[in-house]
């Protein structure tokens, strides 16, 4: 377990712990309000956190690094992260996203439950929310606002409201429709909630300050006119509240006690603290409300975590999907090979900080390397395959047909813990005919190479040592085979493995109990560190070389994976059995994972 780096985050829970600061709060059963059900009295000495997506795509990377951090610090500190769909948006919302942001935040290794009721021998509690349960206690809190002189409906343009708002250092100009007294506002407000103005006549605004130089304190609008059909509440609302208006109630609700979010949303905090300060002075919420403190998101290079831009590689075709592994989404990684505890140790190590930067991608990379070191058992691949003939085989075995068993640890001695019992070691099958790759042979050798040529000596890795005699070639010059004659009792693991000293071991698959895979080999989506930086077209970016398939042959340990088993493929990097394909049809499919070494460059 790596060790937990303090940042300022941690440093606010810690002081917000010591000194009590949610201790006095009354906990329990929510504000009142029908549509919130609480279960069980909290400690109160707990913190809660929430994760709130839009359940409006699929999740990416960055997102991960948010539940990390929410459900990390809820762990850490003895708390809860609550699980929140913020749906309070009609348009574009989906159950298919729900269900995959669900399982995506439980795959990472997450949950949203609480043991509160521990001490008392209650089950675990479930925080999973809806903001749009909340609908009507939201409505209640605008007209809350309007009865106390603090919202009112302005019926002017769009555009009139744009230029009227002002900008950076030029005051807003106050809405003729900013005086309206409290009565016809909150007739006004009900004639929109009954359908009575069409989309966009009107909206409800707080009354706040035309003047502020916070351009979102200049009377914000917190509701709009809509008539769209919501996935939860149907039909019953034509009129929704902003975003800006929905999730500090969303999170004073749920007692939240720190709310933490991107930087984008700094600009937000003063208002989010307004609305909270006024409902709990006209009782609608207890105090203390929650805090929103914000963080840097994360930029990764070569990456994308637009979800917009994500969509339109998906919708134009340039992947396959939203679980391409080429995606940067949850599911992309899931099945490119990517292991939760990867992802946490890379969330963990870039920390979270208060102002933008660009992390590199070798980082995410370099996490996941590590985590599978010590994990993915190991097994021979062979990816671009030409044959080798062992020409004395039968002079000493035999017969032609003759096959040996050769055997190999799974994983190496450093890869097993004190203690750990190793996994049974692999078996496959030595014969006349071998797979080797292509480039581990040259009729001439380039200086320094070391692996086959007429005349050198290599040793087939857990095999036999072999002295090469040349080559067969077709008509175009192409080897077609390669030959060697097999040097008895040099076999790995006897006493005489030593006896011939071999220039290189080379990695190798026996056409006797070799099995045909696809194995896709892919590389980063982009060719661009930074694809959508400054205006650019990320599509300019795109890789042309981003997905390779190739027929390679692998030994029966590998052809024997379970879907979404990982491995290390000797000398050539970590590979996932496809999720999706692997098994289907009895087809072998894998997928690269990511090389033995860092490719990422800086
Ligand atoms: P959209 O712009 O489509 O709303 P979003 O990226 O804001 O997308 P949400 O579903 O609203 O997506 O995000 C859920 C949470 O994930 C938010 O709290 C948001 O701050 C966080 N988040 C999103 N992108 C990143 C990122 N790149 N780094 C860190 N956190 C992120
Ligand atoms: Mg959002
Ligand atoms: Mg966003």
């Amino acid at each position: 377990e790596e060790h937990k780096v303090s940042n300022f985050l941690r440093q606010v829970i810690e002081k917000d712990l010591a000194t009590g600061t949610y201790a006095q709060r009354q906990w329990g059963g929510g504000p009142g309000d029908a549509a919130f059900h609480d279960a069980g009295q909290p400690d109160p000495a707990k913190i809660r956190t929430r994760f709130p997506p839009e359940p409006n795509g699929y999740l990416h990377v960055g997102h991960a690094k948010s539940i990390c951090l929410n459900f990390g610090l809820a762990r850490d500190y003895g708390g809860v992260c609550h699980m929140r769909f913020d749906d309070t948006n009609p348009e574009k919302e989906e159950k298919e996203y729900v269900d995959s942001i669900l399982d995506a935040v439980q795959w990472l290794g997450f949950n949203w439950q609480s043991n509160f009721g521990a001490q008392d021998g209650r089950p675990p509690e479930s925080h999973l929310y809806y903001a749009s349960n909340y609908f009507d206690f939201m409505y209640r809190a605008a007209e809350h606002l309007i009865t106390a002189g603090l919202a009112y409906v302005d019926e002017q343009t769009a555009e009139e409201m744009r230029v009227n708002r002002g900008d950076f250092g030029k005051p807003g100009v106050d809405s003729p429709f900013r005086s309206r007294s409290p009565e016809e506002n909150l007739a006004r407000f009900r004639e929109m909630r009954d359908g009575q103005l069409a989309d966009g006549a009107a909206v409800l605004r707080a009354k706040i300050d035309m003047a502020s130089p916070n351009i979102n304190m200049r009377d914000p609008a917190i509701y709009r006119i809509r008539r769209a059909t919501h996935h939860n509440t149907g039909d019953a609302w034509c009129i929704y509240p902003m975003y800006t208006f929905a999730h500090p109630i969303e999170d004073a609700l749920e007692q939240i006690t720190h709310s933490i979010c991107t930087l984008e949303f700094e600009d937000q905090r003063p208002f989010y603290d307004w609305l909270l300060e006024r409902l709990c002075e006209g009782g609608l919420l207890k105090a203390p409300p929650p805090r929103q403190y914000e963080f840097a998101r994360l930029n990764l290079t070569y990456v994308i975590t637009s979800k917009r831009k994500l969509a339109q590689l998906v919708n134009e075709k340039k992947v396959s999907g939203w679980d391409d592994p080429r995606m940067p989404t949850i599911v992309g990684l899931r099945r490119r090979g990517y292991t939760p505890e990867a992802i946490q140790l890379f969330a963990e190590r870039i920390g979270v900080t208060k102002s933008d930067s660009w992390i590199d991608y070798s980082t995410l990379d370099g996490c996941l390397r590590e985590d599978l070191e010590n994990k993915a058992h190991r097994g021979m691949a062979v990816l671009d395959p030409v044959k080798l003939v062992l020409t004395n085989w039968a002079e000493v075995f035999g017969s032609d047909g003759y096959t040996e068993d050769c055997t190999q640890p799974a994983l190496p001695h450093s890869a097993i813990a004190e203690g750990q019992t190793p996994p049974p070691d692999r078996v496959f099958k030595i014969g006349k005919d071998v797979w080797i790759e292509r480039d581990d042979f040259e009729e001439v050798p380039p200086k320094g190479y070391k692996r086959l040529f007429p005349g050198n000596v290599v040793r087939l890795k857990g095999g036999y040592v072999i002295e090469c005699t040349g080559c067969a070639k077709d008509a175009d010059g192409k080897v077609t085979e390669v030959h060697a004659k097999v040097i008895a009792g040099t076999k790995s693991g006897t006493p005489g493995a030593d006896s011939v000293k071999a220039k290189a071991a080379i990695t190798w698959v026996g056409a006797a109990d070799g099995v045909s895979a696809e194995v896709r080999l892919y590389d980063r989506l982009f060719t661009d560190p930074q694809p959508d930086a400054g205006g650019k077209n990320f599509l300019d970016a795109l890789n042309p070389d981003s997905l390779k398939v190739v027929t390679a042959v692998v030994e029966p340990s590998l052809a024997a994976a379970k879907p979404d088993q990982k491995f290390q493929f000797e000398r050539h990097g970590y590979f996932v059995a496809d999720r999706a394909d692997h098994g289907v049809g009895g087809k072998v499919v894998f997928n690269r994972v990511t090389g033995l070494k860092d490719s990422w460059g800086k």
